[in-house]
Formats: structure tokens, sequence, C-alpha cells
């Protein structure tokens, strides 16, 4: 119709929220009647809002104070069924999400119906998405569009199943088994908690056959776990906020399935192939080219048809001269275009002049059978700039003692990397999008090693 959709994440605080709605210039809110005290409290810093739909039957909504607003039924039965859809051209905008905004404030990302539409066909072939499979996103709207499931659900006519609220294991197993969901999507935290469940009760998914996972690394322990007890295959991809998001895939393919089983898992650790129509190569420093060797690594630059080039309202363009996006993270290429992710620029761990890829390490903790979540974070130390501290979660609640770890760890990493200390936790930090928030733990845990 014209308008641009923008999906917001209601987790921000409330001083975020208004920094978003004002910068996005959004004149239409569409709520749940949950969120009706939240949006009570900053409406009268809206600078753009006219209207406020809730997305209830009048009964179900309580007495408040917002201004304008009315019930999404009321709306509809005020209107004519008639709709002439306008003509558009395709890079009119459609849809605008902001970046977390982990530093600073967020960042708005506009696409296109262009750019939106070739990402969702693109996703729906890469994964095999035909008109009768069952697809169920685990992904909220505002994290980059449920991945573009949703577009791509309408174009190829697949059945979207959503999950609403209930994402604890029990409620998604029983989704899965009502509406015999053929794949999954989610970030590796929500997987957490469905295998959890599922080993606790001895449960097995009939149906799905295959579970993309992306946002953050997949570790090799669920690629085995998904394919030992479900068999599903893991589908690991790799993307971001300012790619729609789907950059690169590691999908099922006969090469692939032809290895011996653990060199297979060891292939699906990596974060896989470009999209069709989707560039990648790692730079050095001086924005130099790396080889394609598996070995170099450095700053990942991406380009292609639904990659940004510019943030909403910035002045200047986010990519180079030559239109490359820098993603802020650092990989490696293998020499069969393969791409693994090291870290995130900000979260490898700087040490005597070494690197250190907190991926790596937490993959290599959570391959212990007592180990539920790992989470590696760089801190200041005294003599090497940074170390490691490796924060855990056991399956079974107790602490396991720390020489048995680190005597665990070695058998899979050098010594230099063995964290300075192991810290036993209840639960991580964990941002609205399911994602570790390192940011956190880094802050909390700064003086750590330098007290000692
Ligand atoms: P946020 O910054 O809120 O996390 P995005 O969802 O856009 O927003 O995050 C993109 C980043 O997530 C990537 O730059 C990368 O660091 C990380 N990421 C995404 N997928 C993967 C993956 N499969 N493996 C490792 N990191 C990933």
């Amino acid at each position: 119709m014209g308008a641009i959709l923008h999906t917001l994440n209601p987790r921000y605080s409330p001083a975020q929220l208004v920094y978003i709605l004002n910068h996005a210039e959004d004149k239409v809110l569409i709520i749940d009647p949950t969120f009706i005290p939240l949006v009570e409290g900053v409406q009268d810093q809206l600078n753009f809002l006219e209207t406020i739909i809730i997305a209830a039957e009048k009964s179900a909504i309580p007495e408040n104070n917002l201004n304008n607003a009315c019930s999404y039924d009321d709306l509809l039965e005020q209107e004519s069924s008639e709709y002439q859809w306008p003509e558009l051209s395709e890079d009119t905008s459609s849809a605008l999400c902001y970046t977390s905004g982990t530093t600073g404030n967020p960042k708005g990302v506009l696409y296109s119906h262009r750019s939106t539409i070739l990402h969702a066909i693109s996703i729906a072939g890469t994964m095999g998405f035909h008109s009768s499979s069952a697809v169920l996103p685990v992904v909220p709207m505002f994290h980059v569009n449920a991945w573009g499931v949703p577009y791509s659900a309408l174009i190829n006519g697949f059945t979207l199943v959503l999950p609403g609220h209930a994402l604890d294991g029990e409620s998604l197993y029983e989704l899965v088994q009502q509406e015999s969901v053929d794949c999954l999507l989610g970030v590796p935290t929500v997987w957490l908690g469905l295998l959890q469940y599922l080993e606790g009760k001895g449960l097995k998914m009939e149906s799905v056959d295959q579970v993309l996972v992306g946002g953050s690394a997949a570790p090799y322990a669920m690629i085995k776990a998904f394919d030992e007890q479900h068999d599903a295959f893991l589908t690991h991809g790799w993307g971001m906020t300012e790619m729609s998001p789907l950059g690169t895939i590691n999908t099922q393919t006969k090469k692939a399935m032809s290895l011996p089983t653990e060199e297979r898992y060891q292939l699906q650790t990596k974060q896989g192939y470009p999209m069709f129509g989707v560039e990648i190569k790692t730079v050095d420093d001086d924005d130099k080219e790396l080889p394609r060797d598996g070995e170099a690594s450095g700053a990942l630059k991406v380009k292609g048809p639904w990659i940004m080039h510019t943030y909403f309202k910035a002045e200047g363009p986010a990519v180079d001269d030559e239109g490359w996006f820098d993603t802020g993270d650092v990989a490696t290429i293998h020499p069969d275009g393969c791409m693994q992710i090291v870290d995130r620029a900000k979260d490898v761990i700087k040490t005597g002049g070494e690197w250190i890829s907190s991926i790596d390490l937490e993959n290599a903790a959570l391959t212990h059978e007592n180990i539920l979540e790992a989470c590696v974070v760089g801190v200041p130390h005294p003599k090497w700039d940074e170390r490691p501290l490796l924060f855990l979660i056991t399956k079974d609640g107790n602490q396991i003692d720390k020489q048995e770890i680190n005597d665990f760890l070695l058998e899979k990493v050098v010594k230099w990397w063995l964290p300075d200390d192991i810290i036993f936790v209840k639960e991580l930090p964990h941002g609205a999008t399911g994602k570790l928030l390192k940011v956190d733990l880094r802050e909390e845990y700064k003086e750590h090693l330098m007290e000692k």
C-alpha cells in the first residue's frame, strides 16, 4: 500500500523507543494491549504519532489514557472491503528495522520492495521451502523482519507457523507436533531450551528435517544433537540487519552429506557459502584482500542486492568507494568459498599481540557433556592486555572442577587460549533477540583480572 512497516523491539528502554519512533517519523503505532502502559508513559514525546491501533477486540482492551487510540476490529469495520492497490516503483521503501544499539543510538536500515522480494525468493530456494512445507521462525518480526520468512511464505505459498509468546521447550515441541513443522529457524539460545526439554523427556521431533540457525554461531554440540536425536540437519546461516539478513548459508549439499559424520559436523560449524548475488571478501588492516586459504583472517566485507548502502537518514554512505560494506565481523574464507566467522571484531580477545576467538573457545566448552551454555569474554589484564574469562551454566546445576574443564579444553585448543578464570553462573544475560550480551559481562568483570 506504499506505507513503511517498521517492526519495533518493545524491549528497548523507553528513552530508546522515543528516539527510534521519532527518528523513523512513525505516524501509526500498532500495539498489543500488553504495551498500553509503556506507550502511555511516552506518547507525549512522540512527535509524529497520529493514531494508535490496539491489536485486539474492543472488549479485550482495558481502560487507558492513550490519545487517539482505536481497536483494530473497529478500524476494519469502518472501512470498505474493496481496496485499490497502488502501482509502486520496486525501489519504494517497504520496511524499516533498527540495529540493537549496544553502543550509541540504534541505527535504521530501510529496505525496499525490490531488496525484500529478491531476498525472500532467494532464501526459499536455498533452503528448499516449497508449497507443502510448514516453517516455524522462532524469531521476532523486529529481528530483521523475522529473517524475511513471512514474505517468503507469501511468495512461495508454504505454511507459516508463528509461536507467539511461548518460547519454552514444551510449548515449541507441542506446536511442532500440532502443525507438523518441517523447518525451524532461530538463534542458538532458543534451541538450547528446546533440546534440553526433549532430552529430559526422551522425546523426538518426527516432522522436523531442517533447523536454520543464525544470529550467533551454531555450536558443534547442537549440530550433533539435532542430527543424532532428531534426524534434523542444522543449516548454519550468517547475516545481519544490514543484509536483510541472509548473506551466507551452509546447506545440505550432496558433498556435505557424503562426508564422514564428524567431518560433516565440523563443516556445519562454518557459516557457509554466499547466497547467489552476494559477494564476500576478507581484508587486512590496510584494506588489502586476504587469500582464501582457510587460514588468513580479517575484516569481512560484503555487497549484494539486499545489502544496505546507507543507514536511514545518515549523512554519508556506510560502504566504501567500491560499494563494500564492512560487517564488523572477523572471518576466514576457505579455498572452496566457505566462510567461517572467527568472531565479532569487538568480541575477539586480543592477548599479547595474538587473537583468541571467543566463538571457538565457547564451542570447545560446549562439547563437554555437562555444559549447557558457555560464554567467553575478554577482560583487561595487567600483562597481556586482555585475557579470556569463561562463564558456564552446567546441565545439572553443579559446578565442575576447573582443572577438569581446562584439561578437557586442552584437547581442543592451544594452551595459551585457556581461560584465566572459569565462573559458574545460573543465568547469562541475553538481549531481546536472544543473543548473549557480552558487553554487560565485560563491563561487570572488567576489574576481575586486574585485582589479582
Ligand atoms: P545485533 O547487532 O542486534 O546482534 P544483527 O542480528 O544484525 O544485530 O547481528 C548481526 C551479527 O550477528 C553479525 O554481524 C555477526 O556478528 C552475528 N552473527 C549472525 N549470524 C552468525 C553466525 N551464524 N555465526 C556467528 N555470528 C553470527
